[in-house]
């Protein structure tokens, strides 16, 4: 089977490139490397079955199918990087999104789309069921992300109706592990750089605000499973163990030993107050849970995070 992922050197993309690999499937990957990187994939170089293009995905491809699977997982994922480049977020959601939805239909396969909880805004409705329909404000800092994603949902469902392409739409919530940029902002990486170079964890806001940390792995997981089923509808990936961001902190303080002290930032515009996955839909319909637990994730990641800051002190 051959397989065109876009965002392949990001840090889904290059676990999903690992995944599909690792199961005897050729794989093209995309990516313009704006957060992506060649250090994700550096272990797959010369790989017979695998094929990195750096190109932009908003651009016609330059590669073409026939596919056997096409997986839209380009975009800016931090909130840094959205706010930084508000356009390129903008087009990867739509433009990039009806390339890559072309791409399918001319080859008569499935096409993933990952979409976000972010979809949901600063939800009403707790935790998040894909039913609802999400509180997003369309003009806000963050509406490049979210309304791309929006848009991205019903460009997806458009070639279902219209087309028939075989479309599954994953909603991911927070995810965390190796080959997360140290400095791109999110939460996981900003407090475990803080606590491995000692310095105090930043909390924005006054850290009641809730998320729901899954590992890659099982991220990825339900990827793979999401295409191989029947579901057109979104599907929430995530896993749902709760924590306000200061009990997050805690667990950091604690895997590291960092006796770091906590300091408080201002809470960006439009921050989601609480965020939890109800996964009823993802257990009934793909048979898939969560199976890495905070503590082992974060040792794992924590091992990555060590190694890139010695590197990067090396190097620098
Ligand atoms: N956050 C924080 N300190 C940081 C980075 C993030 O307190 O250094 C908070 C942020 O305000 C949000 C949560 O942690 O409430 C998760 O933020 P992240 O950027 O990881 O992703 P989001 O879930 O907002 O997309």
């Amino acid at each position: 089977m051959r397989h065109l992922i876009s965002g392949a050197a990001g840090f889904i993309g290059s676990h999903l490139c690992d995944a599909l690999v690792e199961q005897g499937h050729d794989v093209v990957g995309i990516d313009n490397l704006i957060t992506g990187s060649h250090r994700n994939l550096e272990h797959l170089e010369g790989h017979p079955r695998f094929q990195l293009l750096v190109a932009d995905v908003t651009r016609p491809l330059e590669i073409n199918g026939p596919w056997d699977g096409v997986w839209h997982l380009a975009s800016l994922a931090s909130p840094k990087d959205y706010l930084n480049h508000p356009i390129e977020t903008l087009e990867t959601g739509s433009t990039a999104t009806r390339i890559m939805l072309d791409a399918a239909l001319q080859s008569n396969c499935d096409f993933l789309l990952t979409s976000t909880s972010e979809c949901y805004g600063d939800p009403q409705v707790h935790p998040q069921v894909e039913t609802y329909w999400g509180n997003v404000n369309p003009v806000g800092p963050r509406s490049c992300y979210d309304e791309s994603k929006r848009f991205a949902e019903a460009m997806t469902m458009a070639y279902h109706r219209v087309h028939g392409v075989r479309t599954h739409i994953a909603r991911i919530f927070n995810t965390y592990g190796p080959r997360m940029q140290l400095n791109d902002g999110r939460v996981v990486p900003a407090f475990l750089d803080q606590a491995l170079r000692g310095e105090p964890l930043t909390i924005f806001g006054n850290g009641k605000q809730t998320r729901s940390f899954c590992y890659v792995s099982d991220l990825v997981d339900g990827l793979i499973r999401l295409m191989a089923s029947e579901e057109r509808y979104p599907v929430n990936l995530g896993n749902p163990r709760e924590m306000t961001i200061l009990e997050f902190a805690e667990q950091i303080r604690a895997l590291t030993g960092a006796k770091v002290p906590l300091v408080h930032h201002a809470l960006p515009q439009d921050d989601p107050r609480q965020r939890q996955p109800d996964i009823t839909k993802a257990r009934q319909v793909l048979g898939w849970e969560p199976r890495v637990a905070l503590e082992e994730g974060l040792r794992h990641t924590v091992h990555y995070f060590k190694q890139r800051i010695e590197a990067s002190s090396t190097a620098g």
